[in-house]
């Protein structure tokens, strides 16, 4: 474990300092650990747009690749005025152990625009994107990476993508990108896929626990993709909801909140907060909230050595990306707090992500029936495999999913060899 006297980092910092501990279990030679703690290729773009009023804005692109070894690179792309290189560079990393964890063909890759896209219209969001993919298209493609959603882009963002690699092709390329809408050869089921694969690691974490799922009580960080999602699926398995947040704030209610009346309120105002029968709170309260499972589905480090030890939840399931700390991992493990990681419990948007490649590919359309039961097998495989290192090395979820991860890379890394 990490001591505490360590300060709080940047997610680079821990994304390394992840590597360098399981680097130390695992007995791996420097020069290996030098390779998987650098990217194999960091793009940097620079974006001039003509905004609606007729003014130019220069906004920064990024696009890190970090190893290609099992497969194309593969990674989100994110839209937000927090994003930086070293951001995108963790993701990039975390996308590398989540593609291996559950076993998929593929590398880990990240973009991100530093931009505000709240404050953007449609046709000024286009523009970006279609600039960005322009000065990136090189380094992308079906067989070198592969891009899809993050936090606020979405299916729409991912048909500019495709139209204007295609554009630059002269033919369709659907498999270029996935989270693409239905309408242009998009997977049934990729817009829940990510919540989806978490409730399934829901369900194995409480029969491993022997916890019913039933009338569990459920608090959600982030409204969006992933917290909507969730909150949908495990309304409909009989979770009680009492907490939800957005980036204004959050509402709490014991009795339960309805998530569908939930997203009607904030379609129609902006934000969760305010809804009828639920008491206001902030982020912060939310996540210290007492429940039966939490999961934080908005961005990284919300998790703290700040406020870890005043976190009350029983089964912590990483919807977001790097939500936790490592020292508030180590706090949650001498809680007992039995806590899914994030590699494999948001894996689910991936795992579609590359069944939407290999129907794109093959000009194949699979029904939501088959592409979630896929998903199961494929989650609950990957689930089980983590538990049954974990009690092997007596360690905890996290540690056994990136024993497992970082040795299949390192395994492929050898394999191949240096060459030249
Ligand atoms: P999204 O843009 O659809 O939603 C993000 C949500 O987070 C919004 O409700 C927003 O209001 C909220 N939010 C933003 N800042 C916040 C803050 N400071 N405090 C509380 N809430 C805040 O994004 P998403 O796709 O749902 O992604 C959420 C997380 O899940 C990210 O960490 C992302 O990397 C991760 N993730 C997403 C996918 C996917 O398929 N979409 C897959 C794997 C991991």
């Amino acid at each position: 474990m990490i001591s505490l006297s360590e300060a709080s980092e940047g997610p680079l910092d821990v994304a390394k300092r992840q590597i360098d501990r399981i680097a130390k279990i695992l007995d791996l030679e420097r020069g290996i650990v030098q390779i998987l703690k650098e990217p194999r290729r960091r793009l940097i773009v620079s974006l001039p747009i003509k905004k609606d009023n007729g003014e130019i804005e220069v906004f920064t692109g990024f696009r890190v690749q970090h190893t290609d070894v099992r497969g194309p690179y593969k990674g989100g792309i994110r839209y937000h005025p927090d994003v930086t290189l070293e951001e995108v560079t963790a993701l990039a990393i975390w996308m590398t152990w989540k593609t291996a964890v559950v076993d998929i063909p593929y590398g880990g890759a990240k973009g991100g625009i530093n931009c505000n896209p709240k404050l953007m219209s449609i046709g000024e969001l286009e523009r970006l994107t279609r600039g960005y993919i322009m000065l990136i298209k090189d380094f992308i493609g079906p067989f070198r990476d592969v891009p899809a959603p993050d936090v606020y882009t979405n299916s729409q963002t991912m048909a500019w993508i495709m139209d204007t690699y295609s554009q630059f092709k002269g033919y369709l390329v659907p498999e270029v990108v996935t989270g693409k809408p239905l309408q242009l050869q998009g997977s049934e089921g990729r817009e829940g896929a990510t919540a989806m694969g978490a409730v399934y690691c829901i369900i194995e974490a409480k029969k491993k626990l022997g916890m019913r799922l039933k009338d569990s009580n459920v608090v959600i960080q982030g409204f969006g993709n992933v917290g909507y999602n969730a909150a949908c699926f495990l309304h409909n398995l009989g979770c009680k909801i009492i907490g939800l947040s957005d980036s204004k704030g959050g509402i709490y209610d014991p009795e339960g909140i309805n998530p569908f009346q939930t997203y009607e309120h904030k379609r129609k105002t902006g934000s969760v907060l305010n809804y009828a029968g639920c008491q206001d709170i902030t982020n912060e309260e939310l996540l210290e909230l007492p429940c039966d499972i939490l999961i934080p589905a908005a961005l990284q480090s919300q998790l703290t050595k700040e406020n870890a030890e005043r976190v009350k939840t029983k089964l912590l399931v990483e919807g977001a990306n790097g939500p936790t700390t490592p020292e508030a991992n180590e706090i949650f493990a001498q809680k007992g707090v039995f806590t899914v990681p994030d590699i494999l419990a948001n894996s689910g948007g991936v795992i579609v992500s590359y069944f939407e490649w290999v129907q794109n590919l093959n000009r194949e359309h699979w029904s939501e029936k088959d592409v979630f039961s896929k998903l199961e097998n494929k989650i609950n495989f990957s689930f089980n495999a983590v538990y049954d290192a974990m009690k092997k090395s007596e360690t905890d979820m996290r540690t056994a999913a990136f024993m497992i991860a970082i040795e299949k890379v390192v395994s492929a890394t050898k394999l191949l060899g240096l060459w030249p």
